[in-house]
C-alpha cells in the first residue's frame, strides 16, 4: 500500500495498527483495499469500545493468494466474523484500484506494460 494512505489508517486506527506502525511492518496490499480496511478496523475499534469486547491488535495485513489476510491478536468471536467477512469481500475487488473484480481497467494497464517491458 502506499505510504500516503497506510499512514491515514495508521493515524485512523491507532489502537489496532498502532504495533504494526512502531514495528516498521508495512499493509502488505494494493491501495484498492483501503476501503475494506478502514470500515473492517472501524467496526472491530467499534465492538470493542461499545460491547466491552477485547482490544484487537493486528499483527500483519497482507494479500494472499488473491485475497485479503488479516492476521490479529485479541479478537472475540464476532471480531471474527467481522474479519472473515472482510477478507472474503476482498476477493471480489481489485487491490489496485478497488473496481469490481475482473477489473478491465487494471487488465488493460497490466498488458500495456507487459508490452512495453518487451520493446
Ligand atoms: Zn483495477
Amino acid at each position: 500500500m502506499s505510504p500516503e494512505l497506510q499512514e491515514v489508517l495508521f493515524v485512523r486506527h491507532g489502537r489496532i495498527l498502532g504495533r504494526m506502525r512502531e514495528s516498521g511492518a508495512d499493509i502488505e496490499c494494493g491501495d484498492g483495499w483501503f476501503d475494506v480496511l478502514d470500515v473492517l478496523c472501524a467496526r472491530l475499534q467499534f465492538h470493542t469500545d461499545t460491547d466491552g469486547a477485547p482490544q484487537v491488535v493486528a499483527v500483519q495485513v497482507k494479500e494472499k493468494a488473491g485475497a485479503l489476510r488479516f492476521y490479529a491478536e485479541g479478537a472475540d468471536e464476532m471480531h471474527g466474523g467481522m474479519i472473515d467477512v472482510a477478507q472474503a469481500m476482498s476477493e471480489h475487488f481489485c487491490q489496485s484500484c478497488g473496481g469490481r473484480l475482473p477489473c478491465l481497467a487494471c487488465s488493460r494497464t497490466l498488458a500495456a506494460l507487459r508490452t512495453a517491458d518487451t520493446r
